[in-house]
């Protein structure tokens, strides 16, 4: 096992590693901003470096900073958690011809997956349902374009290949539309990717978004962590999250989840990652793979009692996975609100002092957070402050749970989306379970573009 471990982020991920790297008997290095030097996940590790100001641009995404930090502290491995440098397969390379191990997938492996054209060809031919498409990138050949989007049928969506983040894409509801569209997203995709390169999928219309967790070492091993309803989305960005997703078979969850698993091992995976599907009249449609840990692990750790973390740097330091498919059981239920510093209903961000900060709790409740009474919530990055999970036997307890969790929470001195989540767990379609990745905007009277 390593000796000590760089956590290449901040916030309440950032945390998390740490406290997984402690309880391995790991030593931490902490790097940070300058707006970030106060943070508790800082005063907690074993060492710290002040990699630059407060823009990530020259701090969380300065790479020759990142690896000056691990050599000065004699670091042997990276966790990059999520966002930032995590899906850089440039950094991952850098960080490995360095001399240090990176805790997550080969370089090559990110690229790979970063490129949704090579990623959904790799999927296909590793046996991963798509949504129905262009065969890789539209050629320039407009009667050719004309074809395929005919084939496939309207409505179509025109996506960029190293788009990222809910950008780079277009939905076109008729022929006349259609060479205006792609032109205007390659421009787009051009300007702001670096690669005009589109493509062309089947736009489905009250889709699911479903997603299965998998770990696999690099000994052979791959198993899926059954799957997590991530439908509830504003702008792309998802607000709450849920495991298992409702109304998802025994026998649907493992027969994708085995796809799932079995393609890792056909493309060598190492590591966590997850594999994201639109879900629509009972068939999953892959539309990415995410090389990292995500915001909504905990859901999954939650039902299933493995700790994703923990194992992601066991695998990068050549351990064998210590359980096989057979031995992963899913228990209970659990929900996982996203609490961001912002107003509930116009998600304007609102950083500033927390003058007041109580946090929940009882049995079944979880609280990843690295805010505290007094922290300053910086104004230069995402505005997350904290997830609140809430662990049930049942949903309707894991809800029941959350309800209780929300009303008791109080954070004063800034905004946050408590009401809003408070909101949700009155609402009847959540309740019912199975709602669209469009309902929240419905709901929020909000249109989805
Ligand atoms: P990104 O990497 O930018 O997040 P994704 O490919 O994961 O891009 O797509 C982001 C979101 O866009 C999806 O969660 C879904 O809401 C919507 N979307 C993408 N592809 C389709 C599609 N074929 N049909 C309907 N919606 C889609």
């Amino acid at each position: 096992m390593f000796e000590k471990v760089l956590i290449a982020n901040r916030g309440e991920i950032a945390l998390r590693i740490q406290r997984a790297c402690r309880e391995l008997g790991i030593k931490t290095v902490a790097v940070h901003s300058e707006a970030d030097r106060e943070a508790k996940y800082v005063k907690l590790a074993d060492e710290s470096v002040c990699i630059g100001p407060a823009p990530s641009g020259q701090s969380y995404l300065n790479i020759p900073a990142v690896i000056s930090a691990a050599e000065v502290t004699d670091a042997q491995a990276i966790h990059p958690g999520y966002g930032f440098l995590s899906e850089n397969a440039d950094f991952a390379e850098r960080v490995e011809q360095s001399g240090f191990v990176f805790i997550g997938p080969r370089a090559e492996t990110i690229r790979l997956m970063g490129d949704k054209v090579s990623a959904k060809d790799a999927m296909r031919k590793a046996g991963v349902p798509c949504v129905p498409g262009s065969e890789g990138a539209l050629p320039d050949d407009p009667e050719i374009i004309i074809k395929t989007a005919k084939d496939i049928g309207y409505p179509v969506i025109i996506k960029a290949a190293g788009g990222g983040g809910g950008r780079g894409m277009r939905v076109v509801h008729t022929e006349a539309a259609l060479l205006a569209s792609v032109n205007m997203t390659k421009a787009e995709a051009g300007a702001a990717f670096g690669n005009p390169m589109v493509y062309m999928e089947k736009f489905l219309e009250q889709p699911r978004h479903i997603e299965i967790q998998v770990l696999s070492d690099q000994h052979g091993n791959s198993v899926y962590l059954g799957e997590r309803d991530c439908s509830m989305q504003r702008r792309h960005q998802k607000v709450l999250e849920e495991a298992p997703a409702p109304g998802i078979s025994t026998r649907l969850r493992d027969k994708i989840g085995q796809r799932c698993a079995d393609a890792c091992k056909r493309i060598n995976y190492r590591g966590a990652g997850t594999f994201e599907f639109l879900y629509e009249n009972n068939e999953f449609y892959f539309i990415e793979m995410n090389t990292r840990v995500q915001v909504e692990h905990p859901v999954t750790e939650m039902i299933t009692g493995i700790d994703i973390v923990q194992q992601q740097i066991r695998i990068a330091a050549g351990e064998k996975l210590p359980f096989r498919q057979k031995d992963i059981e899913f228990h209970g239920h659990a929900i996982e609100c996203r609490i961001n510093a912002e107003d509930p209903f116009n998600f304007v961000p609102s950083p500033g002092r927390i003058t007041t900060f109580h946090m929940p709790g009882g049995p079944g409740i979880r609280v990843d957070t690295h805010a505290y009474q007094n922290y300053m919530v910086p104004p230069h990055y995402d505005s997350m402050i904290c997830k609140l999970i809430a662990y049930g036997d049942t949903r309707e307890q894991a809800i029941a749970k959350m309800r209780i969790a929300l009303s008791e929470m109080v954070v004063e001195g800034i905004k946050t989306n408590v009401p809003l989540h408070s909101e949700l767990m009155a609402d009847a379609a959540f309740h019912q379970g199975g709602t669209s990745i469009h309902y929240l905007e419905q709901k929020l009277g909000i249109s989805s573009k």
